[in-house]
């Protein structure tokens, strides 16, 4: 027992070797739990060909196969129809496979990881690299990584809730349980996989891991893989559902009316109905969004912001409200002490090369040993504020391990966001205790004569309002060893002196708020440091104006859910917040209707990260489990990545829009293009091919490229798009309805030409020039649609992608119209040089017209 104790203690600071990860490895596997099974590449092809429009498509390669055999009518029209059954679940799954793959990229970028001690050093690594054996040191905000037992602790308490649903956090010892335990929350000296730690640190070493673990034996019950349909993917589902069947009851319609002038046999007419249901279902509108969300999200991801949950993509785009961090999102996190006040002294300015004074060491020595920053030769570790601690002591040749020399620590209190202060313990060597706290001000508990304390303050004051962070520190002697524990020994403190820290704003924070406010965003600050600090800064960067309001937490506890209400349009800057006011905050915008992101990093930030509309984790100083509650990560922890999401954000939302715009007037266009044309008594100026043929590479293809569209600068002028708005406003639906009239007048109008004034009563005629004017005009709009502006070069030239798309398809178009069995295959016939013409002439008719509208709604606005 004796001598298993030491081997024990080396095992802890040593932990595995390279090797025996290794061999563990082998020997146990990965640490992850098995993910639900994917969907075989059958399944996939199954649901593709049992979508709407395959299934129409199907019904119409049947139909043309029968009529083939029974009437002899050729095998041409089954081969096509065929080829582009094939040809459009092969774009499907292409499509979904490669959102897929990148939304499985972007998972494994947000893993959260661990620290383990391995080969005697301390490492941060994913947590599926984890193996058995490994000793794990678990801090506050941790997501245990694996199961295993707990070595060493200092007041670690673990929110259990996802094994037990006990929500209250478990306190642990090192100790067995004395009695066997029967269920996973009775095992006091354990830690488990997947579960968090609220509070303290400890030393764990793994003993299962991945499927193995307790949450391992659940893991089918958690597995919620299932994918939710966002809230703009289940809108398009909607209105394709609704086109679908707009379509459907338009081809039962024609066929019906076709039989009824008796135009063609039955079978012909079945097979027009069919085509027209066909042509006019938008079947690539829901891969569309799917595909501009994943490109949507590999671009923010490119910019270091990663999205968590898909949804948000779209939410991001239609805040109102941004609710950020100061320290390190707003401000760059580097902090220098540049002045001190060790009391009953002068306050000094502390410059580069100059001496410390003797009451300014004896102040930096109290500071000194409440301190757990280090700086080592090649790397610093701890939080901002202890590191300027440490690298102000370097640059006078002193350090902490100088002064504990003199009086080594015994105990610790470590720095809660709550409570906003640090303490220690030492013992000194005439045998005394000395108690040190620092920490905010006004949480120290000191106690000072009136004038004293009038003088702090004005001191204090002077600080703060020059953008100083302020840290005081107090202590207290005792003569012997203290018994209670060292919170309750923090009174009747003797107050020693303060300094201030500059941390200098992040120099894009500025230009991102300014951004934020003409994209009609309110910027407000949310800070755990003191208000007039925190009044500074935000005035520096724009997000405090002269009339704002800035309120501390205390009043804010003051202050009923009501005067919150009537009031926090005014309030630029919330200081001293705990993260109980932080829901609160967000709450209170909510219930005004806005929509609000709010950034975090703490453990207790994840309530309100996952209250607020939009929950943002710092990816560098967030905890996991801030991370693990929120929708986005920004990896660089910079308050501009946010505004660069929410500019990604309406991005997105915009080329939906815009693709939607693009494929469902068309689609309309050739409902109305057919029924009418038959209502006229001309019969079907459109055969299936030709439909399909168009719907595929005229509107499907380039329809896809228009997910890869540039944001235009106008999008971040406007006020947010409120996410319940309905895709048809803001001219949208008045866009697509001038579209579709003009495409129904147009085509009409071509088909009649052809037919009837430049041929005599030659309807294949008509329908070339009406095909052509259709599959290359529709093409060519989608660069008015594209730009919300007026066209110009610039934006003709911008997607790249989308033009090659554009010009290979109607190059197809246009062969097919050339090459003679192309021709004939499609029914097309030969053209005259005039026909072409004026198809050519025709088929830039309707974008000049909606430039031209453009022109005119921009005139009427102004
Ligand atoms: P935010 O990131 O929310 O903008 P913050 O980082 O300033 O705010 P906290 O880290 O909660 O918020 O710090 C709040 C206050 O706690 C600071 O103003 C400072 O007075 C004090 N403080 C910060 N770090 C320490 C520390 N290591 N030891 C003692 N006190 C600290």
């Amino acid at each position: 027992m004796t001598q298993r104790k030491p081997e024990q203690a080396e095992k802890l600071t040593k932990g595995l070797s390279s090797a025996q990860v290794s061999q563990n490895r082998e020997q146990f596997g990965r640490n992850i739990l098995q993910e639900a099974k994917k969907e075989s590449i059958w399944k996939k092809l199954i649901l593709q060909l049992t979508e709407i429009t395959s299934l129409i498509l199907l019904f119409a390669v049947v139909l043309s196969a029968y009529m083939a055999i029974s009437y002899n009518s050729g095998w041409t029209k089954p081969i096509v129809i065929g080829s582009i059954v094939v040809l459009n679940v092969l774009i499907g799954l292409y499509q979904e496979q490669s959102a897929e793959k990148s939304l499985a990229a972007l998972r494994d970028m947000s893993e959260p990881t661990t620290q383990v001690i391995r080969d005697g050093t301390s490492q941060r690594i994913s947590i599926s690299d984890i193996v058995v054996g490994d000793v794990v040191t678990l801090n506050a905000g941790d997501q245990v990584p694996a199961d295993g037992e707990l070595k060493k602790l200092n007041a670690l308490t673990i929110d259990e809730s996802i094994l037990t649903g006990e929500s209250e956090p478990v306190e642990k010892t090192t100790k067995a349980p004395e009695t066997a335990p029967d269920s996973v929350g009775d095992h006091i000296n354990k830690a488990f996989s997947g579960t968090l730690v609220t509070h303290g640190t400890g030393t764990m070493v793994v003993s299962a891991i991945g499927m193995k673990t307790e949450i391992g034996k659940i893991a089918d019950l958690l597995n919620t893989t299932k994918r939710h349909k966002t809230a703009l993917q289940q809108r398009l589902s909607r209105l394709s559902l609704i086109m679908t069947f707009i379509a459907v009851v338009s081809g039962v319609f024609m066929f019906i009316l076709s039989t009824l002038h008796e135009l063609g046999n039955p079978m012909d007419n079945l097979m027009i109905g069919v085509s027209l249901a066909v042509a006019a279902v938008p079947e690539t509108l829901p891969v569309i969004v799917t595909i501009s969300l994943s490109v949507g999200v590999q671009k923010m991801a490119k910019r270091n912001a990663i999205i968590r949950r898909l949804n948000s993509v779209e939410t991001i785009g239609s805040v109102d409200v941004i609710a950020s961090d100061k320290t390190g999102t707003l401000t760059q996190n580097k902090m220098t002490i540049t002045r001190l006040w060790a009391f009953n002294h002068k306050p000094e300015n502390i410059k580069a090369g100059q001496m410390l004074s003797d009451p300014a060491t004896s102040l930096m020595r109290l500071f000194a040993l409440d301190t757990n920053a280090v700086i080592n030769e090649d790397h610093a570790e701890g939080d901002a504020t202890e590191l300027a601690i440490i690298r102000l002591l370097h640059q006078h040749h002193l350090s902490r391990e100088h002064f504990e020399q003199d009086a080594p620590r015994i105990a610790e209190r470590p720095f809660s966001s709550d409570k906003k202060t640090m303490s220690t313990l030492h013992e000194l060597k005439n045998g005394h205790f000395l108690l040190i706290v620092k920490g905010a001000l006004d949480k120290l508990p000191i106690f000072l004569s009136e004038s004293d304390s009038q003088q702090l303050n004005k001191i204090h004051d002077e600080f703060a309002n020059d953008a100083l962070r302020v840290l005081g520190v107090a202590y207290r002697e005792f003569e012997k060893k203290p018994v209670e524990d060292i919170e309750s020994l923090e009174k009747k403190l003797t107050f020693a002196g303060i300094i201030g820290l500059i941390d200098p704003p992040r120099p894009e924070a500025k230009k991102a708020v300014h951004q934020a406010k003409q994209a009609g965003i309110k910027t407000i600050m949310i800070t755990g440091d003191h208000k007039a600090t925190a009044r500074a800064i935000a005035a520096q960067i724009g997000i405090y104006q002269n009339d704002d309001l800035t309120v501390s937490g205390s009043d804010l506890k003051k202050w009923d859910d009501k005067t919150l209400a009537k009031k926090i349009d005014k309030v630029s800057v919330f200081a001293r917040v705990s993260p109980e006011d932080k829901i609160r905050i967000v709450k209170a915008w909510q219930q005004k209707g806005k929509v609000v992101a709010m950034t975090g990093d703490g453990v207790n930030d994840a309530p309100a990260l996952k209250a607020a509309d939009v929950g943002i984790a710092m990816g560098i100083t967030g905890t996991e489990v801030a991370k693990g509650a929120s929708d986005l990560i920004l990896t660089d922890d910079n308050f501009a990545t946010i505004i660069e999401a929410v500019s990604s954000g309406r991005t997105i939302y915009q080329n939906v829009l815009k693709a939607i715009e693009f494929l469902v007037s068309v689609n309309f266009a050739q409902i109305f293009l057919m029924v009418g044309s038959v209502l006229f008594g001309w019969g079907v100026p459109l055969i299936a091919e030709q439909l399909l043929l168009i719907n595929v590479l005229a509107d499907g293809i380039p329809g896809f490229y228009l997910s890869r569209e540039q944001g235009e600068a106008q999008a971040m002028r406007q006020p947010p798009i409120p996410s319940d708005q309905s895709i048809f406003s803001n001219g949208v639906g008045l866009r697509m309805f001038i579209r579709s009239t003009i495409y129904t007048i147009l085509t009409l109008a071509i088909y009649a030409f052809g037919r009837f004034i430049l041929t005599d009563n030659n309807s294949q005629v008509g329908a070339t020039m009406l095909f052509l004017t259709l599959a290359l005009g529709s093409m060519i709009d989608i660069y008015p649609i594209k730009a919300r502006e007026s066209l110009t070069l610039k934006s003709i030239k911008a997607n790249h992608a989308l033009n090659v798309a554009l010009l290979a398809a109607a190059a197809i178009i246009i062969l097919v119209a050339l090459i003679q069995p192309l021709q004939k295959s499609f029914g097309l016939v030969e053209l005259t040089l005039f026909q072409w013409t004026i198809s050519l002439i025709a088929m830039f008719i309707p974008a000049i017209l909606l430039e031209l509208n453009k022109k005119i709604l921009a005139k009427l606005k102004k």
